[in-house]
């Protein structure tokens, strides 16, 4: 936008980027046998990092069964007093590891074997990478109980999808999970930040918070002058149907 005089009127679209035909659709099911509602998505901003996974609602009430979402091994075990509190890891034969986090306890064969490692190092907090062979999975295996263990503000499942060899998250709705969410994401502000002294906007590089009016997609900013170099910025919050959590948006174009 450099030199370039430009007298706004601003519309804004925004939607998340799904590139869903990239991943496997329907191969992993739900973690839960409730419908699944989000009190948390990926990529929504935190204190300090992005969310890396999808907070599912549990009926605010511990001890809901956990589900394997497809077959694998159950590649690592952690539990700690603070951050993802009981998690158990479960590697699938398609290249990703399953999440679920915050847990309240381990069911069956897995139960057992953290109770034996435990008594063994003597200790609540452990970390454990079982191989490939000793704990098997099955698609719909119940797993685990769900709890609200370690950093949680409430009962609920954490629960994310990881690429196996890099560790690297990725975003669960990609994968056709059945999250109803026809409603627009709500932008609420936008923050034009002139470069000091390489732009300007309406005659000053004074950052601007600017409350926008309109809904349902379609949002009206009025006139404003800017030249120069400007940053910006978007506040935005995402609802999804049945719930009256915010959330946030995976991504915007503008
Ligand atoms: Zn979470």
């Amino acid at each position: 936008m450099n030199k370039i005089k430009i007298l706004f009127f601003y519309f804004f679209c925004i939607q998340i980027a799904v590139n869903a035909q990239d991943y496997p659709q329907g191969y992993f099911r739900s973690p839960l046998d409730i419908p699944i509602f989000l009190s948390g998505n990926f990529g929504e901003i935190r204190s300090n990092h992005f969310h890396a996974g999808l907070d599912m609602k549990t009926e605010s009430v511990e001890g809901k069964n956990i589900y394997a979402v497809a077959d694998g091994y159950v590649s690592r075990i952690k539990i700690g007093q603070g951050g993802y509190g009981k998690a158990l890891y479960v590697t699938h034969p398609n290249g990703y590891t399953s999440v679920y986090a915050h847990l309240q306890s381990y069911e069956g064969e897995i139960g057992e074997y953290v109770l034996k490692a435990q008594y063994k190092k003597e200790s609540y907090e452990i970390e454990l990478f079982p191989g490939k062979n000793a704990l098997l999975i099955t698609k719909g295996d119940v797993i685990a109980l769900s709890g609200n263990s370690g950093g949680s503000g409430g009962p609920h499942l954490h629960f994310e999808l990881r690429e196996t060899d890099t560790e690297t998250p990725v975003n669960p709705l990609l994968f056709g999970f059945d999250i109803k969410d026809d409603i627009k994401p709500t932008i609420k502000k936008i923050g034009i930040y002139p470069v000091p002294g390489k732009g300007s906007a309406n005659g000053s590089d004074n950052p601007k918070l600017i409350e926008l009016s309109g809904g349902n997609g379609v949002y009206k900013l009025g006139t404003l002058k800017m030249s120069g170099q400007i940053a910006m910025g978007l506040e935005v919050l995402d609802k999804l149907n049945g719930s009256s959590n915010r959330c946030g948006v995976y991504s915007i174009e503008l």
